[in-house]
């Protein structure tokens, strides 16, 4: 029997009396591109963040895009971020011709080491991107803290952290501008692309919603360049149902974590959290040495496993013309060739947490 790396399925079956209903809604009213749907959703969405605006667009990596293009970043200008990450935080800082500047992360976390992060400022800095990865927030206090010294803004990469806690708030609700994705495996995922920036500025919140629409305001009234970043109906339309049942969710993840925190925790390096965190677990990591026979074996036992991030971004081709080399950044480079991340979902059985620790000591045996 293979166990889902991230089980859909038991949530679809769950919840598909809701969804179904939800999105013969749309169909039935034919408005597929914002529209009625789209806006109460984005009124949950602020109020689960508890952040003044919620804006829903058409995918996490588009969320920052829209952030970035809001700040008025422009070809030279330089956004400090991690190179610990999936490709789209630092790419689309590239896209609009601006630098990343990377910053090595912390060891325990995996998230930016705030302490290295005023370093690398420098005249043309813009704004710092520190990513929450796998499900927790960075050390948000002393990044804002840098950013303010410097006149400068922060855009929190909260693609894996939805509904993740820092000092009791949310993830997205932490800084200047908050993003998230709704990708079908995400905590908060739609069927299709999706996502949401969060800011609590009246004046950003206009001008993402304009530069999402082509740059309007009103109909073929184009102020500014802006982009096709809307988020359709249907998609609205499965995030609304499963937002409701999300709380529950977060909660089961939280419990599946500590599970395995305290099955595992003399076997491999279990993820920590840090104090001040909740961790929604968008993935459960754990390092350990030799990554590709240990995989296999449980790859063997019906146990899916993988591996986020096996290549830091300075080291991939796409960054060279950046200049960085081997060495520049130690501990991504040692943990992306440790981390390994195991089946995690809010619907992952005790049985099938067991068959995860069971193969995994059978692996190290
Ligand atoms: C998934 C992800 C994104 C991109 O989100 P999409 O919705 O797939 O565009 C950006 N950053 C991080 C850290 C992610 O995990």
């Amino acid at each position: 029997m293979q166990i889902p790396f991230i089980d859909l399925k038991s949530q679809y079956n769950l919840y598909k009396k809701e969804i179904k209903k939800e999105i013969d809604d749309v169909l039935e009213s034919t408005q597929f591109i914002m529209g009625k749907k789209v806006t109460t959703l984005e009124e949950d969405l602020a109020n689960y963040v508890n952040s003044p605006h919620a804006i829903t667009c058409s995918s996490g990596t588009d969320a920052l895009l829209l952030a970035l293009l809001a700040l008025d970043v422009k070809a030279g200008d330089e956004i400090i971020t991690t190179p610990f990450t999936f490709i789209a935080t630092a790419e689309v800082i590239a896209l609009l011709r601006a630098k990343p500047v990377f910053v090595d992360i912390d060891e325990e976390s995996f998230n930016i080491d705030a302490r290295q992060i005023e370093n690398t400022i420098s005249p043309k800095t813009k704004a710092i991107m520190p990513v929450s990865l796998y499900g927790q927030c960075s050390n948000m206090d002393a990044i804002n803290a840098i950013a303010k010294k410097h006149n400068i803004s922060v855009i929190e990469d909260g693609a894996q952290s939805f509904g993740a806690e820092y000092k009791n708030k949310k993830s997205c609700s932490l800084s200047t501008i908050g993003c998230t994705s709704f990708f079908p495996s995400k905590p908060l995922g739609c069927y299709g692309d999706g996502g949401a920036l969060f800011c609590e500025d009246e004046k950003l919140n206009a001008k993402i919603r304009m530069l999402l629409n082509h740059g309007q305001d009103k109909r073929y009234q184009h102020d500014i360049i802006g982009i096709n970043g809307r988020l359709d109906a249907i998609q609205a339309a499965v995030l609304k149902v499963k937002l409701k049942h999300f709380d529950s969710e977060v909660k089961k993840r939280q419990e599946i974590g500590q599970r395995y925190n305290h099955l595992l925790e003399n076997l491999v390096q279990t993820p920590q959290t840090s104090p001040q965190n909740t961790h929604v677990y968008a993935q459960y990591t754990i390092r350990i040495k030799n990554r590709k026979t240990f995989a296999k074996s449980l790859n063997e036992k019906g146990i899916p496993t993988a591996v986020h991030y096996p290549i830091p971004l300075h080291l991939q081709k796409a960054f060279e013309y950046l200049g960085y080399k081997e060495g520049d950044f130690p501990i991504s480079e040692r943990v992306s060739k440790e981390v390994l991340s195991l089946p995690m979902s809010p619907f992952l059985s005790l049985d099938q947490q067991d068959l995860v620790v069971n193969a995994i000591k059978k692996a190290l045996s």
